[in-house]
């Protein structure tokens, strides 16, 4: 898989998506992350992108010159690809969630725009967008952190991301349940204890344990996952 992203912030991006499991598998060839600097594509001689919007109010807007041409350059690269799938972080998309990050891994190429200041130009949004995703219900300052939670959740179902492919398969949601609770050693620690049917070697018993704490941990916390089943 290979995920494009385009935001005016490319070595904050950079950065977080090089390190720990992602870092990783990028270094070793199992997923490309690239990252492109929109100022890059701006004609202004002061690399300018923003602009106020029409009609007057609060803020700049992200002008769709800039962010098309950058587009362009990423789909010019991967030309003999598949089409990206275009992706707008925006509050105003569907709100992610690891169904979503399941779809969006079948994807050969994924593109994601960073909006900045207060927003984007809607016009870009027609153009190449096919789809807005928010991260939840609150506003951040700009795209990048949105884009990396995405590349992340994204990038670790990448077959080879994860050392154990089953990994993912039992956690909280994949399941359609939140995930039942883990220890490992010391065995007992500050007077609490392992659980003892976790200590029993009998898997049989250990899976139903799991089972029934991931119940009543998602009947406590978040009931409407239960109601999904
Ligand atoms: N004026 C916009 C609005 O009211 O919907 C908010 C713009 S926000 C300050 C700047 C950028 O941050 C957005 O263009 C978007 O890319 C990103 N952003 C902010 N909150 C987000 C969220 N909850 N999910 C995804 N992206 C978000």
């Amino acid at each position: 898989m290979r995920i494009d992203i385009m935001t005016l912030f490319p070595d904050f991006v950079d950065y977080i998506l090089s390190e720990s499991i992602i870092g990783r598998a990028r270094r070793a060839g199992k997923i490309e992350i690239n990252t492109h600097n929109i100022r890059d594509y701006s004609e202004d001689k002061h690399r300018r992108v923003d602009d106020t919007p029409y009609g007057g109010g609060r803020g700049m807007l992200m002008a769709a010159p800039p962010i098309y041409r950058c587009y362009k350059a990423i789909e010019e690269k991967i030309a003999a690809q598949e089409k990206p799938y275009v992706i707008y972080m925006s509050p105003r998309g569907r709100v992610f969630n690891q169904d979503i990050a399941i779809e969006l891994s079948e994807y050969k190429n994924i593109v994601i725009l960073c909006g900045h200041y207060e927003g984007v130009d809607e016009r870009i949004i027609e153009e190449i967008v096919d789809e807005e995703l928010s991260i939840g219900d609150y506003v951040l300052t700009g795209g990048e952190v949105p884009a990396c939670i995405v590349a992340d959740a994204v990038g670790r179902l990448v077959d080879g991301v994860l050392t154990l492919p089953e990994c993912h398969e039992k956690e909280s949601f994949e399941s359609g349940l939140l995930e039942y609770p883990q220890y490992t050693r010391p065995p007992v620690w500050m007077g609490r204890e392992v659980p003892d049917v976790l200590l029993s070697g009998h898997h049989a018993n250990i899976e139903k344990w799991r089972e029934e704490k991931a119940r009543e941990i998602t009947a406590a916390r978040r009931p409407d996952l239960l109601e999904k089943e």
